[in-house]
């Protein structure tokens, strides 16, 4: 178990006002010893760890009982719920039984890990969704499960049978980023992600935090080749070949660099075959890198986010878009995919651009770093107002209210 980070609820005053914090703070009160566990499949890497490595701090600082646990799986699983994954992102698989079979297995010898005495159960993706089978009636009828769906769920998932429809059902309550994605019979509840401005991926940073980074990675040129950066997982939905597309046509009038920073999580098996396939890209590409990250290499991409001119996060399915929030909070005019939780974030020419997800997105997407590259003033405006819209809504203070919220209202409905 790592070690929180000594953190408290006030130090978010200075960003938000006290008035948010005075009611978190009043949330704190009256949920106090409440035992909540949150339960999910990786502990570094991707979204989702993400959020929960900075919420959980700030709910046990307000007095809530919260642990955290990770479950284990094999590669057949994680193979498998990867497929389920792409499958409910609307990219046809097969679903096998053995894979199934593996996922039940898992799920049954990870079932241990359950606190049969916390309150509430906050179940994060399809990965752990079927720990709730194995809890016995007496336990279930006093704890509130509730599952947090991160993933766009494609509408057409809702009409295909998939091991995820049928547990869901199974809960008090689901979460998810969007009521445009597919919910399944369940009361949907919607919360959006967020960032902590506070974290190592997002506090601020000295010019020399930033430069000692770039060194580190021989990253130079900045003046003469301004950096054009995409952050994401090497997974077949975050769009790099079309970054790299885009960019490849920018570079013939421009100079400018193409920085992909990458790396793997635990819990997803397909980072090395589309870094292979990345990599066989761009061999031969000027001005391009890719660079593949351990998965605690936050102020590293704090400071490449802060290094950057313009990000990239051409999507062509995205739960929410983390890295869009990241780079929006830099005060950087992001150009991202126009699906899932992407336009929630960029208002189209406003804070940065949207692009038609798909191979459209490269001519347009080329078309918008040239423009941006070439009209500095309005890319620097696009990306202040990008900081205010994070600071608005996508910070973790409100996340924090959303789901404290939720929780009182699952327990005073029950
Ligand atoms: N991230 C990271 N290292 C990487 C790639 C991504 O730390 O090599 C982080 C990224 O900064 C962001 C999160 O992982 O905080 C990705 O979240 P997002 O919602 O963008 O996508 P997901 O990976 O959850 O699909």
């Amino acid at each position: 178990m790592t070690k929180d980070r000594e953190v408290s609820i006030t130090d978010y005053t200075p960003l938000v006002g006290e008035e948010k914090i005075e009611e978190l703070l009043k949330f704190g009160e009256e949920l106090k010893g409440l035992k909540l566990q949150q339960i999910n499949s990786a502990r570094f890497g991707g979204g989702v760890a993400e959020m929960l490595l900075s919420l959980i701090p700030l709910e046990r600082s307000l007095g809530l009982d919260v642990s955290w646990d990770v479950i284990e799986g094999d590669q057949a699983f994680f193979t498998y719920t990867k497929t389920v994954h792409n499958f409910l992102q609307g990219k046809p698989g097969t679903l096998d039984l053995l894979g199934a079979k593996v996922y039940w297995d898992t799920n049954r010898r990870n079932y241990p890990l359950v606190n049969e005495l916390a309150d509430v159960v906050l179940v994060h993706d399809p990965q752990p969704a079927g720990l709730i089978t194995f809890v016995p009636e007496e336990v279930r009828r006093r704890q509130k499960w509730l599952w947090r769906c991160h993933i766009q769920t494609s509408r057409d998932a809702c009409l295909l049978m998939n091991p995820v429809r049928s547990l869901i059902e199974l809960y008090d309550a689901a979460i998810y980023s969007s009521t445009r994605y597919c919910t399944w019979d369940i009361r949907p509840f919607i919360i959006l992600p967020y960032i902590d401005p506070l974290s190592d991926k997002n506090r601020e940073l000295t010019d020399a935090e930033i430069q000692a980074v770039l060194d580190r990675h021989g990253i130079g040129d900045l003046e003469e080749k301004p950096l054009i950066t995409l952050v994401s997982r090497f997974d077949p939905f975050k769009g790099h070949a079309y970054a790299i597309d885009s960019f490849r046509e920018v570079r013939k009038n421009h100079l400018c660099q193409l920085l992909m920073v990458g790396g793997t999580a635990s819990d997803d098996p397909e980072n090395e075959l589309i870094l292979a396939e990345i990599e066989e890209k761009i061999n031969g590409l000027e001005d391009v890198r890719v660079l593949n990250l351990p998965p605690d290499s936050h102020v590293d991409i704090n400071a490449l986010q802060r290094a950057s001119t313009i990000i990239l996060q051409p999507s062509v399915k995205e739960g929410f878009g983390l890295t869009v929030t990241e780079g929006l909070w830099k005060g950087k005019p992001v150009i991202g995919g126009d699906t899932g939780g992407i336009p929630a974030q960029i208002a189209d020419g406003y804070n940065g651009y949207l692009v038609t997800p798909g191979e459209s997105s490269v001519p347009e997407m080329a078309e918008r770093i040239a423009f941006l590259l070439e009209n500095p003033v309005m890319a620097r405006e696009k990306g202040r107002r990008g900081r205010e819209t994070v600071r608005e809504r996508f910070l973790i203070t409100r996340g924090l209210w959303d789901e404290l919220m939720l929780i009182k209202t699952v327990l005073q409905n029950s």
